[in-house]
């Protein structure tokens, strides 16, 4: 419709917004860091206030970096995929950091069977996104089941469950927006980036949440040549 048209290029013009800022911001932040350093070298006390500095400015360029994510044009390279094997190198890369989480993620996919044609570098952010925000939803620990299904209609349905504090049902048509967060430290891209690289992909994601978790679907085609 004209109202999610208009809404998409408002989406745009933030997201290139703020990648232009955060190539701004990026030359002073390098230059404080480099200065902090020589500070660091030629002091002689405690240190404990300048690696809280730094540890700070480190969270600052990681924010940057996420931003200008935002403003490269996407040059999707679509290649065949395995779908089991990408997530499989996705969870193998998640699964340390869930674990420190207090957090199991169970494998309840079979797609040997099923290829799509997509970018995998996009793909698998999607997906890191997604368990990410999954991890984050349970604080106390618990699991996390990623499904996948090939659907009978030549669509793969991926699904990442939790069982996190879920997504208020007010919420839920803004979460795709970008720099919506209810994070601290969150940056509110997650959920905006994947579902455009979705979106690009011709796919689809559904979000179904309760107090009880929520469950991301990912729907893409799959690709029979
Ligand atoms: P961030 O993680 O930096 O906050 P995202 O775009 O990834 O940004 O997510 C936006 C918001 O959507 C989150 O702040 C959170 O409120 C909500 N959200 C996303 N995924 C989940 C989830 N699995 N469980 C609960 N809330 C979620
Ligand atoms: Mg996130």
């Amino acid at each position: 419709s004209l109202d999610m048209q208009l809404q998409s290029e408002k989406d745009a013009v933030a997201s290139q917004l703020a990648a232009g800022i955060a190539h701004e911001i990026r030359n002073p932040i390098t230059a404080i860091k480099g200065f902090l350093q020589l500070i660091m070298a030629d002091y002689e006390g405690e240190t404990m206030y300048f690696e809280v500095v730094e540890a700070e400015i480190a969270r600052v360029e990681a924010i940057l970096k996420e931003l200008m994510v935002l403003g490269k044009p996407t040059k999707i390279k679509y290649e065949k995929l395995s779908l089991h094997v990408l997530l499989d190198q996705v969870l193998t890369l998640m699964e340390s950091h869930a674990l420190l989480n207090n957090i199991q993620i169970v494998k309840r996919y079979n797609l040997s069977e099923a290829t799509v044609l997509g970018d995998e570098g996009q793909l698998k952010q999607v997906f890191i996104n997604y368990i990410k925000n999954a991890i984050e939803a349970m604080p106390d620990g618990g699991t996390i089941f990623v499904e996948g299904l090939a659907l009978s209609e030549g669509n793969i349905q991926i699904q990442i469950i939790d069982q996190g504090c879920g997504i208020p049902s007010d919420m839920l048509g803004r979460i795709n927006e970008p720099f919506f967060t209810t994070k601290e430290y969150g940056t509110g891209l997650g959920m905006n980036v994947s579902s455009q690289i979705i979106e690009e992909h011709q796919g689809q994601v559904n979000i179904i949440s309760s107090n009880d978790g929520t469950c991301i679907e990912v729907i893409l085609s799959a690709d029979f040549n």
